[in-house]
């Protein structure tokens, strides 16, 4: 069998945050809004009215191509392009079509430790569409489509990669990455579940060792980041069968079907539409003074990559504890947040960037998992994790009280010192009270205490259990430990 390698592209639109929408001064919030009431002449296209450019969606669609190594054209323009389709109100959609804003950047990512370079052709504006509502007739089970225009209008930024994707981790990780830096530069929400992000992906595969690209695929109706990653891993596998078994791949544009796990044909490429595209001939050119550039350029923030790296560099994390940290600008301000109410509280400490980062990752990723709810909008506060790692730190609880301390605060949002003192989860440190359990422990079990005596080490160990147990997991090990063997050696 012929080995294939996988040659897939992304196209990426990420609605824009502004107040207006790109070509008329309605509110761009089209979620929250009763379905059309965001609308005007406008982005209504109706006859007579005139497009006005929206220079904050410019501001942010520059911004993004600075983050992205993208040169900015001085002169560009926007073009109609041309479709009927009942979520287009004016029959065309102003886009960009031969000379957009944003172009040769490229984006680095690291994929299971090996850095890939993924080139983007271009980023380019353009406007959202309406939303259609597809509907059932209750009686005669006839459908229909409901037209809200809200979103009609709404800033649209186009990305198109270049085919230098190699696997669907690949992808997915790129498309993090992208997500991640819109975030950090506050250009978008970058959220696929409402929407405001999505993707399409051209996937095709050729033999390995060979240049020429293979028939590709577009692959749309992908709604997370998993999805992406299942309908490319879904698609090369079919077009590897396809080709094995000696047919031929159609160029086409298929939908990813999650509730199936597979991709269905939509339509037929070679039938594909004409835009019909030409100038707009309602905006003049832009030109894009190098002045502008430059200011715009005096925003850019830190970037995903580099607070990654200052905090290897600071804080000593691994790049994988590094990487999760700054998954998102929010996750790393928390995170960031953590270390200083700590220092505040406990003064200077080694270990606090890596428990920190621990907690965070680990222990707050699995509540967040659980509650649907990212780590830096729970109740549970940055100062409050910082008290609770000091009370570990402070031997005051062990670990698995700080777990079910945390469980709590995740959801009630109260100190750690409240929490443990409500739920008496504080260690014992008395010796005299742990000094009783042990003698307990030691007179109910002589069969184990006659392994002991006999040489057997586990026996300590089963005793440490027993305590732990007796004392509902809150006697502190180290002085478990100690009295166990005093106690075991003073009946030699
Ligand atoms: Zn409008």
């Amino acid at each position: 069998m012929t080995e294939y390698e996988p040659v897939i592209g992304l196209e990426v639109h990420a609605q824009l945050i502004t107040n207006s929408k790109m070509f008329c001064s309605c509110p761009a919030d089209y979620q929250s809004a009763p379905p059309n009431t965001h609308v005007c002449p406008v982005c209504l296209g109706l006859p007579g009215t005139l497009p006005v450019i929206n220079s904050e969606a410019i501001k942010k669609i520059i911004l993004t191509g600075l983050a992205l190594n993208c040169s900015i054209a001085e002169q560009t323009k926007f073009d109609r392009k041309s479709y009927p389709y009942p979520d287009l109100m004016k029959g065309y959609q102003i886009s960009q079509f031969d000379l957009p804003i944003c172009y040769d950047g490229h984006l680095d990512i690291d994929v299971d430790g090996e850095a890939r370079r993924i080139g983007i052709e271009r980023i380019h504006m353009e406007e959202d569409v309406a939303k259609l509502f597809h509907r059932t007739e209750a009686g005669s089970g006839e459908g229909y489509a409901l037209v809200d225009v809200n979103r009609a209008g709404v800033p649209l930024m186009e990305m198109v990669g270049r085919p230098d994707i190699r696997s669907a981790e690949e992808a997915r990780q790129y498309l993090v990455a992208y997500r991640s830096i819109l975030q950090y530069i506050g250009v978008s929400t970058g959220s696929m579940e409402e929407g405001s992000f999505r993707c399409d992906a051209n996937v095709s595969i050729r033999p390995k060792g060979v240049l020429e690209y293979g028939t590709k695929v577009e692959v749309k109706n992908m709604n997370s980041f998993r999805a992406v990653f299942h309908a490319i891993e879904f698609e090369i596998e079919r077009q590897s069968k396809v080709l094995n078994e000696g047919g031929r791949i159609v160029q086409e544009t298929r939908g990813w079907v999650e509730a199936k796990g597979e991709t269905i044909s939509l339509r037929s490429k070679e039938k594909a539409n004409d835009y019909r595209f030409f100038p707009e001939p309602d905006l003049p050119p832009l030109i894009v003074k190098q002045s502008w550039v430059a200011e715009i350029a005096e925003l850019l923030p830190e970037l995903p990559i580099e607070r990654r790296v200052r905090f290897e560099d600071e804080l000593g994390l691994s790049p994988y504890d590094a990487g999760q940290v700054t998954a998102s600008p929010r996750l790393a301000d928390y995170y960031e947040s953590v270390i200083q109410h700590y220092i505040e509280i406990n003064g200077p400490s080694g270990t606090i960037a890596k428990s920190a980062a621990n907690w965070t990752i680990t222990e707050l990723g699995r509540l967040s998992n659980d509650g649907q709810i990212p780590v830096e909008d729970s109740p549970l506060k940055a100062e409050y994790l910082a008290e609770l790692i000091g009370l570990i730190d402070q031997k005051i609880i062990g670990t698995s009280q700080a777990k079910i301390a945390a469980e709590s605060m995740f959801t009630t949002g109260k100190s750690a010192k409240i929490t443990v003192e409500e739920l008496g989860l504080a260690q014992i440190t008395d010796s005299s009270a742990i000094g009783d359990a042990v003698r307990e422990v030691i007179e109910a079990n002589p069969s184990a205490v006659a392994d002991y005596m006999a040489g057997k080490e586990t026996a300590a160990k089963f005793f440490v259990g027993q305590v732990m147990k007796v004392t509902k997991g809150k006697a502190n090990p180290t002085i478990v430990s100690e009295l166990i063997i005093e106690q075991l050696e003073a009946k030699k």
